[in-house]
Protein backbone atom coordinates (compact mmCIF):
# COMPACT_ATOMS: atom_id res chain seq x y z
CA UNK A 1 0.00 0.00 0.00
CA UNK A 2 2.93 2.73 1.12
CA UNK A 3 4.72 1.92 -2.20
CA UNK A 4 1.81 2.53 -4.25
CA UNK A 5 1.10 5.74 -2.45
CA UNK A 6 4.74 6.71 -2.19
CA UNK A 7 4.42 5.90 -6.29
CA UNK A 8 1.64 8.49 -6.70
CA UNK A 9 3.16 11.16 -4.55
CA UNK A 10 6.93 11.21 -7.08
CA UNK A 11 3.82 11.70 -9.36
CA UNK A 12 2.43 14.72 -7.68
CA UNK A 13 5.78 16.53 -7.90
CA UNK A 14 4.62 19.27 -10.38
CA UNK A 15 1.06 19.79 -8.32
CA UNK A 16 3.24 20.02 -5.30
CA UNK A 17 5.79 22.20 -6.44
CA UNK A 18 2.97 24.85 -8.03
CA UNK A 19 1.31 24.81 -5.30
CA UNK A 20 3.88 25.84 -3.41
CA UNK A 21 4.58 28.62 -5.88
CA UNK A 22 1.34 29.42 -5.64
CA UNK A 23 1.06 29.80 -2.13
CA UNK A 24 4.55 31.70 -2.59
CA UNK A 25 3.07 34.46 -4.70
CA UNK A 26 -0.13 35.12 -1.97
CA UNK A 27 2.46 37.65 -0.18
CA UNK A 28 0.77 37.08 3.23
CA UNK A 29 3.05 39.41 5.23
CA UNK A 30 3.02 39.68 8.86
CA UNK A 31 3.24 42.38 10.19
CA UNK A 32 0.62 43.94 9.30
CA UNK A 33 -1.43 40.43 8.20
CA UNK A 34 -1.60 41.06 4.32
CA UNK A 35 -3.72 39.49 2.38
CA UNK A 36 -4.85 35.81 4.79
CA UNK A 37 -8.39 36.15 2.86
CA UNK A 38 -7.44 35.60 -0.26
CA UNK A 39 -4.82 32.42 1.01
CA UNK A 40 -6.88 30.96 3.30
CA UNK A 41 -9.19 31.17 0.46
CA UNK A 42 -7.04 29.65 -1.71
CA UNK A 43 -6.11 26.63 0.31
CA UNK A 44 -9.75 26.46 1.12
CA UNK A 45 -11.21 26.15 -2.05
CA UNK A 46 -8.60 23.74 -3.49
CA UNK A 47 -9.20 21.45 0.06
CA UNK A 48 -12.89 21.49 -0.54
CA UNK A 49 -12.22 20.56 -4.11
CA UNK A 50 -10.20 17.58 -2.68
CA UNK A 51 -13.72 16.43 -0.70
CA UNK A 52 -13.17 18.64 2.31
CA UNK A 53 -15.48 20.71 4.12
CA UNK A 54 -13.96 24.20 4.43
CA UNK A 55 -14.43 26.51 7.40
CA UNK A 56 -13.69 30.05 7.85
CA UNK A 57 -12.76 31.43 11.23
CA UNK A 58 -11.82 35.65 11.46
CA UNK A 59 -10.07 36.30 14.88
CA UNK A 60 -12.58 39.07 15.56
CA UNK A 61 -10.93 41.41 18.15
CA UNK A 62 -7.80 39.41 18.14
CA UNK A 63 -4.55 41.67 18.30
CA UNK A 64 -3.89 43.36 14.41
CA UNK A 65 -7.72 42.07 13.61
CA UNK A 66 -9.32 44.57 11.15
CA UNK A 67 -11.80 45.14 8.19
CA UNK A 68 -8.64 46.34 6.11
CA UNK A 69 -6.37 42.84 7.82
CA UNK A 70 -8.66 40.26 8.86
CA UNK A 71 -7.29 37.62 10.91
CA UNK A 72 -8.84 35.13 8.24
CA UNK A 73 -8.25 31.15 9.69
CA UNK A 74 -8.78 28.24 7.22
CA UNK A 75 -9.77 24.97 8.88
CA UNK A 76 -10.71 21.61 6.40
CA UNK A 77 -11.70 18.54 7.73
CA UNK A 78 -12.38 14.68 6.10
CA UNK A 79 -14.64 12.47 8.15
CA UNK A 80 -14.43 9.01 6.68
CA UNK A 81 -16.68 6.64 7.75
CA UNK A 82 -16.74 5.20 11.53
CA UNK A 83 -15.37 7.09 14.50
CA UNK A 84 -11.24 7.13 14.98
CA UNK A 85 -8.81 9.35 15.67
CA UNK A 86 -8.19 12.53 14.11
CA UNK A 87 -5.06 13.78 12.67
CA UNK A 88 -4.38 17.37 12.06
CA UNK A 89 -1.91 19.26 9.74
CA UNK A 90 -1.21 23.04 10.94
CA UNK A 91 0.69 25.47 8.81
CA UNK A 92 0.73 29.28 9.45
CA UNK A 93 -0.01 31.00 6.48
CA UNK A 94 1.98 34.38 7.16
CA UNK A 95 5.30 35.08 6.47
CA UNK A 96 7.71 38.35 7.60
CA UNK A 97 8.93 41.10 5.77
CA UNK A 98 10.97 40.19 2.36
CA UNK A 99 13.80 42.48 3.83
CA UNK A 100 16.67 43.56 1.53
CA UNK A 101 19.19 41.43 -0.05
CA UNK A 102 17.14 39.18 -3.20
CA UNK A 103 18.57 38.13 -6.14
CA UNK A 104 14.91 37.07 -7.05
CA UNK A 105 11.59 38.21 -6.81
CA UNK A 106 10.72 37.36 -3.04
CA UNK A 107 6.90 36.67 -4.03
CA UNK A 108 7.76 35.30 -7.71
CA UNK A 109 8.29 31.74 -6.58
CA UNK A 110 11.08 31.14 -8.76
CA UNK A 111 13.06 27.57 -9.64
CA UNK A 112 16.24 27.11 -10.22
CA UNK A 113 18.80 24.10 -9.21
CA UNK A 114 15.76 21.91 -7.74
CA UNK A 115 14.98 24.63 -5.32
CA UNK A 116 11.85 26.89 -5.13
CA UNK A 117 12.92 30.67 -4.14
CA UNK A 118 10.61 32.75 -2.29
CA UNK A 119 9.59 34.65 1.26
CA UNK A 120 7.64 31.46 3.22
CA UNK A 121 9.32 28.64 0.74
CA UNK A 122 10.89 27.20 3.68
CA UNK A 123 9.30 28.83 6.54
CA UNK A 124 6.58 27.46 5.92
CA UNK A 125 4.51 27.45 2.62
CA UNK A 126 6.43 24.37 1.49
CA UNK A 127 5.48 22.62 4.67
CA UNK A 128 1.91 23.11 4.13
CA UNK A 129 1.78 22.59 1.05
CA UNK A 130 3.42 19.39 1.53
CA UNK A 131 0.55 18.57 4.15
CA UNK A 132 -1.91 18.97 1.46
CA UNK A 133 -0.66 16.85 -1.07
CA UNK A 134 0.17 14.27 1.42
CA UNK A 135 -3.69 14.00 2.17
CA UNK A 136 -4.74 14.10 -1.03
CA UNK A 137 -2.97 11.66 -2.09
CA UNK A 138 -4.39 9.41 0.48
CA UNK A 139 -7.74 9.86 -0.97
CA UNK A 140 -6.95 9.83 -4.37
CA UNK A 141 -5.42 6.04 -3.29
CA UNK A 142 -9.19 5.06 -1.99
CA UNK A 143 -7.11 3.82 1.47
CA UNK A 144 -9.95 2.97 4.04
CA UNK A 145 -9.34 4.90 7.05
CA UNK A 146 -11.52 5.52 10.64
CA UNK A 147 -11.31 8.83 12.03
CA UNK A 148 -10.57 12.11 10.13
CA UNK A 149 -7.64 14.51 8.50
CA UNK A 150 -7.58 18.09 9.20
CA UNK A 151 -5.53 20.95 7.17
CA UNK A 152 -5.46 24.44 8.91
CA UNK A 153 -3.47 27.61 7.85
CA UNK A 154 -3.52 29.58 10.52
CA UNK A 155 -2.45 33.97 10.88
CA UNK A 156 0.04 35.26 12.64
CA UNK A 157 2.26 33.06 13.92
CA UNK A 158 5.70 35.32 13.62
CA UNK A 159 3.59 37.71 15.63
CA UNK A 160 3.02 34.96 18.66
CA UNK A 161 0.00 33.53 17.07
CA UNK A 162 -3.18 35.49 18.65
CA UNK A 163 -4.64 35.24 15.71
CA UNK A 164 -4.19 32.08 14.63
CA UNK A 165 -3.69 28.70 16.44
CA UNK A 166 -4.84 30.99 20.06
CA UNK A 167 -7.53 31.88 18.56
CA UNK A 168 -8.54 28.85 17.24
CA UNK A 169 -7.92 26.88 20.01
CA UNK A 170 -9.52 28.97 22.61
CA UNK A 171 -12.58 27.90 20.15
CA UNK A 172 -11.96 24.04 21.13
CA UNK A 173 -10.45 23.18 17.36
CA UNK A 174 -7.10 21.97 19.26
CA UNK A 175 -8.61 20.21 21.90
CA UNK A 176 -10.08 15.91 22.27
CA UNK A 177 -12.23 14.97 21.17
CA UNK A 178 -12.48 16.90 18.16
CA UNK A 179 -8.29 16.30 17.21
CA UNK A 180 -5.80 13.85 18.68
CA UNK A 181 -2.20 14.52 16.87
CA UNK A 182 -1.30 17.57 15.43
CA UNK A 183 1.81 17.97 13.31
CA UNK A 184 2.82 21.78 12.72
CA UNK A 185 4.90 21.45 9.44
CA UNK A 186 7.50 23.93 10.44
CA UNK A 187 10.89 24.00 8.64
CA UNK A 188 12.89 22.16 10.86
CA UNK A 189 14.53 20.10 8.12
CA UNK A 190 13.10 16.62 6.39
CA UNK A 191 15.05 14.49 8.85
CA UNK A 192 14.49 16.02 12.67
CA UNK A 193 11.58 16.03 14.28
CA UNK A 194 10.78 19.22 16.90
CA UNK A 195 9.48 18.29 20.08
CA UNK A 196 9.14 21.48 21.99
CA UNK A 197 10.92 24.77 22.52
CA UNK A 198 12.14 27.21 24.62
CA UNK A 199 10.21 29.84 26.98
CA UNK A 200 10.35 33.35 26.46
CA UNK A 201 9.99 36.03 28.42
CA UNK A 202 9.84 39.59 27.03
CA UNK A 203 10.07 42.81 29.64
CA UNK A 204 10.60 46.51 29.29
CA UNK A 205 12.97 47.82 31.58
CA UNK A 206 12.79 51.57 32.26
CA UNK A 207 15.50 54.32 34.01
CA UNK A 208 14.61 57.67 35.06
CA UNK A 209 16.70 60.93 35.70
CA UNK A 210 16.24 64.21 35.78
CA UNK A 211 16.07 66.97 32.59
CA UNK A 212 18.83 69.56 32.51
CA UNK A 213 20.35 71.48 30.39
CA UNK A 214 23.12 69.31 28.56
CA UNK A 215 25.75 72.08 28.88
CA UNK A 216 25.60 71.10 32.67
CA UNK A 217 24.77 67.46 33.13
CA UNK A 218 25.58 67.67 37.11
CA UNK A 219 22.65 69.62 37.09
CA UNK A 220 20.82 66.73 35.82
CA UNK A 221 20.86 63.16 36.69
CA UNK A 222 21.23 60.96 33.41
CA UNK A 223 18.92 58.15 32.62
CA UNK A 224 21.02 56.88 29.45
CA UNK A 225 24.03 56.52 32.33
CA UNK A 226 21.55 54.55 34.90
CA UNK A 227 21.17 51.92 32.24
CA UNK A 228 24.32 51.53 31.68
CA UNK A 229 24.57 50.37 34.67
CA UNK A 230 22.17 47.51 34.38
CA UNK A 231 23.95 46.76 30.85
CA UNK A 232 27.04 46.45 32.84
CA UNK A 233 25.93 44.46 35.44
CA UNK A 234 24.40 42.05 32.70
CA UNK A 235 27.74 42.10 30.97
CA UNK A 236 29.74 41.02 34.12
CA UNK A 237 26.94 39.02 36.07
CA UNK A 238 23.90 37.94 34.44
CA UNK A 239 25.36 37.09 30.68
CA UNK A 240 28.29 34.57 32.02
CA UNK A 241 26.05 33.14 34.38
CA UNK A 242 23.28 32.06 31.82
CA UNK A 243 26.37 30.94 29.39
CA UNK A 244 26.92 28.14 32.26
CA UNK A 245 23.50 27.55 32.51
CA UNK A 246 22.90 24.03 30.19
CA UNK A 247 20.01 22.66 29.23
CA UNK A 248 18.83 18.48 29.12
CA UNK A 249 16.32 19.99 26.00
CA UNK A 250 17.97 18.94 22.90
CA UNK A 251 17.54 22.18 21.52
CA UNK A 252 19.27 23.05 18.14
CA UNK A 253 21.73 25.01 17.44
CA UNK A 254 23.74 23.79 19.81
CA UNK A 255 24.52 27.63 21.22
CA UNK A 256 21.40 27.45 22.40
CA UNK A 257 21.21 24.29 24.87
CA UNK A 258 21.73 27.06 27.71
CA UNK A 259 19.87 30.22 28.56
CA UNK A 260 20.08 33.13 26.40
CA UNK A 261 19.46 36.73 27.01
CA UNK A 262 19.09 39.37 24.13
CA UNK A 263 19.26 43.38 24.53
CA UNK A 264 16.58 43.67 21.51
CA UNK A 265 15.73 47.51 21.57
CA UNK A 266 17.11 50.37 23.84
CA UNK A 267 15.84 53.99 23.39
CA UNK A 268 16.71 57.07 25.53
CA UNK A 269 16.63 60.59 25.24
CA UNK A 270 14.48 63.27 23.79
CA UNK A 271 13.82 63.06 20.32
CA UNK A 272 16.43 64.46 17.44
CA UNK A 273 15.28 67.69 16.27
CA UNK A 274 14.43 68.34 12.91
CA UNK A 275 17.71 68.91 11.42
CA UNK A 276 19.26 65.91 13.05
CA UNK A 277 20.87 67.36 15.88
CA UNK A 278 20.66 65.82 19.42
CA UNK A 279 18.59 67.40 22.12
CA UNK A 280 20.37 69.66 23.89
CA UNK A 281 19.26 68.15 27.32
CA UNK A 282 20.05 65.56 30.05
CA UNK A 283 17.53 62.41 29.16
CA UNK A 284 15.20 62.23 31.93
CA UNK A 285 14.23 58.19 30.55
CA UNK A 286 15.63 55.49 28.98
CA UNK A 287 13.93 51.94 27.92
CA UNK A 288 15.64 48.75 27.25
CA UNK A 289 13.80 45.94 25.98
CA UNK A 290 14.96 42.40 27.17
CA UNK A 291 14.68 38.66 24.93
CA UNK A 292 15.45 36.26 27.92
CA UNK A 293 14.51 32.52 26.22
CA UNK A 294 14.81 29.54 29.30
CA UNK A 295 14.68 26.21 29.09
CA UNK A 296 12.40 23.28 31.06
CA UNK A 297 14.69 23.62 33.87
CA UNK A 298 14.33 26.90 34.55
CA UNK A 299 10.75 28.48 36.44
CA UNK A 300 9.65 31.90 35.17
CA UNK A 301 9.30 33.39 37.93
CA UNK A 302 12.96 32.42 38.84
CA UNK A 303 13.81 33.99 35.97
CA UNK A 304 12.05 37.29 36.60
CA UNK A 305 13.36 37.35 40.49
CA UNK A 306 17.01 37.41 38.99
CA UNK A 307 16.55 40.49 36.94
CA UNK A 308 14.49 42.30 39.50
CA UNK A 309 17.26 41.24 42.20
CA UNK A 310 20.37 43.19 40.08
CA UNK A 311 17.82 46.32 39.44
CA UNK A 312 17.12 46.49 43.20
CA UNK A 313 21.18 45.97 44.31
CA UNK A 314 21.48 49.56 41.78
CA UNK A 315 18.59 50.93 43.76
CA UNK A 316 20.77 50.41 46.88
CA UNK A 317 24.10 50.81 45.41
CA UNK A 318 23.47 53.45 43.07
CA UNK A 319 22.67 57.20 43.75
CA UNK A 320 19.64 58.37 42.45
CA UNK A 321 18.90 54.64 40.62
CA UNK A 322 15.37 54.87 39.90
CA UNK A 323 13.77 52.03 37.62
CA UNK A 324 10.56 49.98 36.76
CA UNK A 325 9.80 46.65 34.77
CA UNK A 326 6.92 45.53 32.98
CA UNK A 327 5.87 42.34 31.65
CA UNK A 328 5.47 42.58 27.96
CA UNK A 329 5.29 38.68 26.49
CA UNK A 330 5.74 35.36 28.69
CA UNK A 331 5.61 32.14 27.03
CA UNK A 332 6.44 28.78 29.09
CA UNK A 333 9.17 26.14 27.43
CA UNK A 334 7.05 22.84 26.39
CA UNK A 335 8.13 19.31 25.52
CA UNK A 336 5.90 16.49 24.08
CA UNK A 337 6.69 13.26 25.34
CA UNK A 338 9.16 11.30 23.52
CA UNK A 339 6.86 8.29 23.69
CA UNK A 340 3.90 9.92 22.22
CA UNK A 341 1.95 8.30 19.91
CA UNK A 342 2.80 11.22 17.14
CA UNK A 343 6.37 11.14 18.19
CA UNK A 344 6.64 7.03 17.29
CA UNK A 345 4.60 7.62 14.64
CA UNK A 346 6.54 10.25 12.21
CA UNK A 347 9.57 8.81 13.73
CA UNK A 348 9.05 5.12 12.00
CA UNK A 349 7.60 7.34 8.81
CA UNK A 350 11.21 9.14 8.57
CA UNK A 351 12.87 5.81 8.88
CA UNK A 352 10.91 4.32 6.38
CA UNK A 353 11.54 7.45 3.59
CA UNK A 354 14.61 8.38 4.35
CA UNK A 355 16.39 5.11 5.86
CA UNK A 356 17.79 6.23 9.00
CA UNK A 357 16.35 7.31 12.17
CA UNK A 358 15.22 10.89 12.90
CA UNK A 359 17.01 13.27 15.42
CA UNK A 360 14.77 14.56 18.15
CA UNK A 361 15.32 18.28 18.61
CA UNK A 362 13.74 21.74 20.78
CA UNK A 363 13.46 25.19 18.87
CA UNK A 364 15.33 27.58 20.17
CA UNK A 365 12.13 30.00 19.36
CA UNK A 366 8.89 29.16 20.33
CA UNK A 367 5.99 28.50 17.86
CA UNK A 368 2.32 27.49 17.57
CA UNK A 369 2.81 24.16 19.38
CA UNK A 370 2.65 26.52 22.77
CA UNK A 371 -0.96 27.36 22.62
CA UNK A 372 -1.86 23.76 21.37
CA UNK A 373 -0.20 22.77 24.57
CA UNK A 374 -1.53 25.16 27.04
CA UNK A 375 -4.38 26.05 25.23
CA UNK A 376 -5.79 22.92 23.97
CA UNK A 377 -4.24 20.70 26.42
CA UNK A 378 -3.39 18.56 23.89
CA UNK A 379 0.54 17.26 24.48
CA UNK A 380 0.15 14.61 21.24
CA UNK A 381 1.74 17.53 19.17
CA UNK A 382 5.14 18.06 17.23
CA UNK A 383 6.82 20.56 14.45
CA UNK A 384 8.31 18.40 10.97
CA UNK A 385 8.16 19.43 8.15
CA UNK A 386 10.81 20.18 4.89
CA UNK A 387 13.01 23.19 4.44
CA UNK A 388 16.06 24.00 6.22
CA UNK A 389 15.97 25.67 9.88
CA UNK A 390 19.00 28.51 9.10
CA UNK A 391 16.96 29.54 6.31
CA UNK A 392 13.66 30.65 7.36
CA UNK A 393 13.29 34.64 7.66
CA UNK A 394 16.50 35.14 5.27
CA UNK A 395 17.17 36.87 1.55
CA UNK A 396 16.80 33.88 -0.85
CA UNK A 397 14.69 31.49 1.28
CA UNK A 398 14.60 28.11 -0.30
CA UNK A 399 13.37 24.90 0.02
CA UNK A 400 14.86 21.79 -1.66
CA UNK A 401 12.22 20.37 -4.05
CA UNK A 402 13.30 16.62 -3.37
CA UNK A 403 12.78 17.32 0.77
CA UNK A 404 9.36 18.44 -0.72
CA UNK A 405 8.67 15.20 -1.67
CA UNK A 406 10.31 13.47 1.18
CA UNK A 407 8.41 15.08 3.38
CA UNK A 408 5.00 14.74 2.14
CA UNK A 409 5.59 11.11 2.07
CA UNK A 410 6.88 11.06 5.45
CA UNK A 411 3.47 12.84 6.37
CA UNK A 412 1.12 10.41 4.78
CA UNK A 413 3.09 7.67 6.37
CA UNK A 414 2.93 9.65 9.66
CA UNK A 415 -0.78 10.08 8.88
CA UNK A 416 -1.97 6.85 7.92
CA UNK A 417 -0.06 5.07 11.02
CA UNK A 418 -1.88 7.48 13.40
CA UNK A 419 -5.16 6.80 12.11
CA UNK A 420 -4.54 3.08 12.56
CA UNK A 421 -4.16 1.79 8.83
CA UNK A 422 -2.44 -1.49 8.52
CA UNK A 423 0.54 -0.80 6.11
CA UNK A 424 0.98 -3.65 4.80
ZN1 LIG B 1 7.36 29.26 10.73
Amino acid sequence: MLDSLFARIDDQRDALIALTQDLIRIPTVNPPGEGYLPCAQFLGERLKRSGFDVSYVRAEGAIGDSDRYPRTNVVARYDADGAGHTVHFNGHIDVIEAGLGWSVDPFGGTISNNRIYGRGSCDMKGGIAASVIALESILAEGIRFHGAMEISGTADEESGGFGGVAYLARQGFFSKPRVDHVIIPECLNVDRICIGHRGVWWAEIETFGKIAHGSMPFLGDCAIRHMGAVMRAFEEELLPSLANRRTGMPVVPEGARRSTLNLAAIHGGLPEQIDGLPSPNVPDRCRLMLDRRFPIEEDLADVKNEIVAILDDLTRSRPGFRYKINDVMEVLPTLTPEDADVVKAVAASISQVLGKPPELIVSPGSYDQKHIHRIGNLQECLAYGPGILDLAHQPDEYVEIDHLIASTKVMAASTLRLLGVPLR
